[in-house]
């Protein structure tokens, strides 16, 4: 079994049991048997499935938020929103799923008086077969057993198998659960959707490397999600591993705006930074602000040391904040601006640019930040450049900022997968625009975002066929188009 810690009085929590290897087996081939049949499904009952998953989510609304606040220490507030924002993403891919469009179906009729004759080329996304899921412990909805890979997967037309995040085991049990009800209710093969637990890494590797198996999505540390790619890519047959990782999300404050609103600055970056605890891959964790910024620092410093102790997700996560807060402080340069109360406590570093060192671009995963204070935009841009890939880069202006901006704007929006103005990069909406991704190490495919609808084509890879008889064809590539979805003819809208 294994059992759920509460974060805050250290309880130990009811457990799920782990599977076993003759049952990870069965979960192999029910799912390698699932692929043809639901790959194949009516796109209106695929998205009559999602629907169904988001209903019994909402269900169980009560005891899985429950479940997840002792389970995370994450308030009810925040579960309740999480929980929302699962099923709104559920009825999203179902809406997707349901127009058809997003296959972007493209037919190149047979040219036979052409010279050369050109045969009939018709070409689609199809559903690249199961997919590993890892969930993060930071999002035990959203991110989880029921989160945005497994939504994106499920709509692809992928059966998914989820390696349950052993730091919200019941909350996980819950959804699966839920996404297994439905399974059962639309009639569709059991190998479609599966959640195994294991006590130790072993499980989430045999997941990479079993043969069935053809892509993973990955949402977590970066030490993780680079030794699950490592590990994909050294199997006879390498698969796709989409990671989502680490990232300190730079944030630029520019000299008007900061002239402008200090007070409104230091309390809206408070908010940013200390939201979850910090335990978001989107908090900004590097703020560049210019010097003589003494509103904004007095500010900030008064609403840090009126903090009280955070509690962290695990005993894991909070040793690596202590460790890294710890390191952060000792190096050469660095001072703390403010510390909040208790053992964990927020904690905000002060640097000058002209003293940077790469080091401080290290996640350190909690309620932390650093202030980096620069004479001269020119500083910034120069540490931007030296910067890994990021999720987000944000800059705060006032209207005389704007010329600074589109100066700074290539830098910032080469480092980022989105760019953020005058607001704080700690909330993703859940949108068809959306993107949650960015270049290594923010993920391990930069073509890629995990939120939003493009997230499907992670789990999807190109069919052609040529000069197939009509009735053999898919129904979105069929002359009558029975889906009625649109479709490029000779590289046009039909
Ligand atoms: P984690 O420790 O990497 O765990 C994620 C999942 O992967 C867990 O199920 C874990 O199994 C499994 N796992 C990790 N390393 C493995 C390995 N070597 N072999 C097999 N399985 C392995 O991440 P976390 O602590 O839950 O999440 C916090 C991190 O996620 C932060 O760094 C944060 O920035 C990042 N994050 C990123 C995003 C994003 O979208 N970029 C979103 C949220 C969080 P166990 O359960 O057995 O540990």
């Amino acid at each position: 079994m294994i059992h759920g810690i509460n974060p805050v009085s250290g309880e130990r929590l009811e457990g799920v049991p782990f599977t076993s290897a003759a049952e990870l087996e069965q979960v192999f081939e029910r799912a390698r048997a699932a692929v043809l049949p639901y790959g194949k499904l009516h796109k209106d009952q695929k998205a009559q499935f999602l629907r169904q998953i988001a209903e019994e989510l909402e269900l169980l609304r009560e005891e899985i938020t429950l479940s997840g606040h002792l389970e995370t220490a994450l308030p009810m507030a925040r579960m309740q929103g999480e929980l929302t924002r699962t099923t709104t993403q559920l009825k999203m891919f179902a809406d997707l799923v349901q127009d058809g469009s997003w296959v972007d179906a493209r037919i190149d009729p047979a040219l036979p008086e052409r010279n050369p004759p050109r045969p009939d080329i018709r070409s689609m996304y199809t559903p690249l077969g199961v997919v590993g899921v890892f969930g993060a412990s930071n999002f035990p909805l959203a991110f989880s057993v029921a989160g945005g890979d497994t939504a994106s997967a499920l709509a692809a037309g992928c059966p998914v198998i989820v390696k349950g995040h052993n730091a919200h085991p019941k909350t996980g049990f819950l959804a699966g659960q839920a996404i297994s009800r439905a399974v059962q209710k639309c009639k569709l093969p059991e190998g479609v959707f599966s959640l195994i637990y294991g006590p130790d890494n072993q499980i989430g590797e045999k997941l990479v490397t079993h043969p069935a198996v053809k892509a993973i999505g990955f949402t977590g540390s970066r030490q993780g999600g680079l030794s699950l790619l490592k590990l994909a890519q050294s199997r006879p047959e390498p698969i796709p591993v989409y990671a989502e990782m680490s990232s300190i999300n730079p944030l630029v404050v520019f000299p008007e705006a900061m002239h402008e609103r200090p007070e409104q600055l230091a309390q809206g970056l408070f908010g940013s930074f200390t939201l979850g605890s910090g335990q978001f891959c989107t908090n900004p964790g590097l703020v560049f602000i210019p010097a003589g910024s003494q509103v904004f620092l007095d500010t900030l410093k008064t609403l840090v040391e009126g903090s009280g102790a955070h509690h962290l997700l695990t005993s894991g996560i909070q040793d690596h904040y202590l460790k890294g807060t710890q390191i952060h402080g000792q190096l050469e340069g660095v001072k703390v601006l403010a510390s909040g109360a208790g053992e964990v406590a927020a904690q905000v570093f002060l640097v000058e640019a002209a003293n940077w060192q790469d080091s401080l671009q290290n996640e350190v995963f909690g309620p932390s930040t650093v202030l980096c204070v620069y004479q001269d935009l020119a500083e910034v841009e120069k540490i931007l450049h030296r910067l890994e890939g990021q999720l987000t880069a944000t800059a705060h202006i006032a209207d005389a900022d704007l010329p600074a901006l589109e100066h700074l704007l290539p830098a910032l929006q080469n480092r980022a997968g989105r760019v953020v103005v005058n607001g704080f990069p700690t909330g993703v909406e859940v949108c068809a625009a959306m993107v949650h991704g960015g270049p290594h190490p923010a993920t391990s495919d930069p073509r890629s975002t995990s939120v939003g609808t493009r997230a499907i084509l992670r789990f999807t890879r190109l069919s052609c066929f040529q000069d197939l008889p009509d009735s053999l064809l898919p129904p979105e590539l069929q002359e009558a188009n029975p889906y009625q979805i649109a479709r490029l003819r000779e590289g046009k809208p039909e």
